[in-house]
C-alpha cells in the first residue's frame, strides 16, 4: 500500500518530541494565548523570514483577517487564481469584496501576470497569489502590475511553507502571506490552525487585534473584532514539527527529482515544471495525462493512492455561477479534467516513487 498521506508515520518518527510537547501544555493548563504560541509566532516568522507572525485558527480565517485588516474600499475586486482551494475566494467574498478570477500559466499552473494585467478594473485594490502544490508564485512578475495600479498583493501560502523564489521564503515577498496547518499540509496541526505572516508592523497590529476581538490588552477593545486564534497545544505540536520541516521538504525534493526523472517522455503525461531559482515546497506532485480517470483507477488497483486538486475549478463551482466566469476558455478548467496528484511526503522512499512510476508505466504500455 502506497499511502498518498500518513500522518500517524509522521507521529511515530517524533512521538517523543510530541508527546513531550503535549504533556507540557497540559502540566501547565496553559491553553490559550501560553508561551508556545508566542515562541511558535517567533520561530515561524524567523522561519518564513518575516518579520511578524500571527497565530490564527486555520488558514482560511488569515486570508480573510488579512484582507479585512488592508482596510481595501468596500466592493472592492480581489483577483484569484481560477485553480486554488475555495478558500482562496470565499475570503475575498466574506470580507466584502468581489472575487474575479484570472488564468494560469499553461506550463506551470500558477498565476499568470499577464491574464491578471488583462483583469484589472478601476474597482481592483488586490491580488491574492497562491502558491499552489508548494511552488511559489511568480512574485516578481506579478508585482509588476501590483505597482502599475497601486493593487495590495498578498500570498495565499497554505501550500507553501519553506518555498523560495529569488532566495527568499514565501509569506512576506509583498503586502502579507497566510498559512493554513491544516493536518495534511506540509507543516501540520493535531487540528485546525493557521498564521498570517508581514514585513508590515502596522498591518501585524491590526491583524492581532481583528483576530483577538479587536483588541491588543485585555477588555481595551478598540473595535469589533472576531476570535481566532491558534491555541497552545496546536502551537507546542507545531514548534515540535518545525524543527524537522526542512528536512522534509529536503526529502520532498527528492522525491521529485526521483519522479521527474523516472517518467521523463512516459505516454502523453505532462510533468509539473519547477520553476527556476525557486525551492519548491512539493506539496503535492502534479502531472497532467488525458487518460487521468483510468489512470488512477489502475493505481488505485494496485493500492496506490492518488488525489485530485482539484477536479472542478474555482469559476465552474455551482458557488461561483453567479460571477459568470463559467464558460470562459480558461487552462485552469480545462487542466482540471487532466490533473492527478501522485503520492509525495516524508513518509514515502525512493523504493516507494520506484513502485508508483513503474505502475505509471506499466499502465501507459498496456
Ligand atoms: C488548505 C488551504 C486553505 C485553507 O486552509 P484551512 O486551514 O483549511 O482553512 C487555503 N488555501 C489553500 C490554497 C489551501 O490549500
Amino acid at each position: 500500500m502506497i499511502r498518498f498521506l500518513d500522518l500517524n508515520a509522521q507521529y511515530r518518527s517524533i512521538k517523543d518530541e510530541i508527546d513531550s510537547a503535549i504533556a507540557d501544555v497540559i502540566a501547565r493548563s496553559a491553553f490559550i494565548g501560553g508561551d508556545h504560541l508566542a515562541a511558535f509566532e517567533a520561530e515561524f516568522a524567523a522561519y518564513q523570514q518575516a518579520e511578524h507572525c500571527i497565530g490564527v485558527a486555520n488558514g482560511t480565517d488569515a486570508i480573510e483577517i488579512l484582507l479585512e485588516a488592508l482596510n481595501l474600499p468596500s466592493g472592492s475586486e480581489v483577483i484569484v487564481p481560477a485553480n486554488s482551494f475555495i478558500a482562496s475566494s470565499e475570503a475575498v467574498t466574506r470580507s466584502g469584496h468581489t472575487v474575479v478570477f484570472a488564468d494560469v500559466d499553461p506550463v506551470t499552473l500558477r498565476l499568470s501576470a499577464d491574464d491578471v494585467r488583462r483583469r484589472v478594473t478601476p474597482r481592483t485594490a488586490a491580488i491574492l497569489a497562491v502558491h499552489l502544490h508548494g511552488c511559489p508564485a511568480p512574485m516578481e512578475a506579478l508585482g509588476r502590475p501590483a505597482r502599475e495600479h497601486g493593487l495590495k498583493l498578498i500570498e495565499d501560502a497554505a501550500q507553501g511553507h519553506g518555498a523560495e523564489i529569488g532566495g527568499r521564503r514565501v509569506g512576506a515577498l509583498a503586502d502579507g502571506g497566510t498559512f493554513s496547518f491544516y493536518p495534511g499540509k506540509n507543516l501540520g496541526a493535531y487540528g485546525d490552525g493557521g498564521a498570517i505572516t508581514t514585513n508590515d508592523a502596522e498591518l501585524a497590529r491590526r491583524c492581532r487585534m481583528i483576530a483577538n476581538h479587536g483588541r491588543l490588552a485585555k477588555y481595551d477593545h478598540q473595535f469589533e473584532g472576531r476570535n481566532s486564534r491558534l491555541d497552545n497545544l496546536q502551537a507546542a505540536i507545531l514548534r515540535a514539527k518545525l524543527r524537522h520541516l526542512d528536512d522534509w521538504i529536503d526529502h520532498r525534493n527528492r522525491l521529485a527529482r526521483h519522479y521527474l526523472a523516472s517518467l521523463e517522455g512516459v505516454g502523453d503525461m505532462i510533468l509539473p515544471v519547477p520553476p527556476e531559482n525557486a525551492r519548491h515546497a512539493w506539496h503535492l506532485f502534479v502531472v497532467r495525462t488525458r487518460q487521468r480517470d483510468a489512470l488512477a483507477a489502475y493505481l488505485a488497483d494496485r493500492g496506490i493512492q492518488t488525489g485530485i486538486h482539484y477536479p472542478i475549478a474555482l469559476p465552474r463551482l455551482t458557488a461561483y455561477a453567479h460571477l459568470g466566469q463559467a464558460a470562459e476558455d480558461m487552462v485552469a478548467a480545462k487542466s482540471a479534467d487532466t490533473i492527478l496528484s501522485l503520492p509525495i511526503g516524508e513518509h514515502l522512499t525512493a523504493n516507494d516513487v520506484d513502485v508508483v512510476t513503474s505502475a505509471v508505466r506499466a499502465f501507459f504500455s498496456a
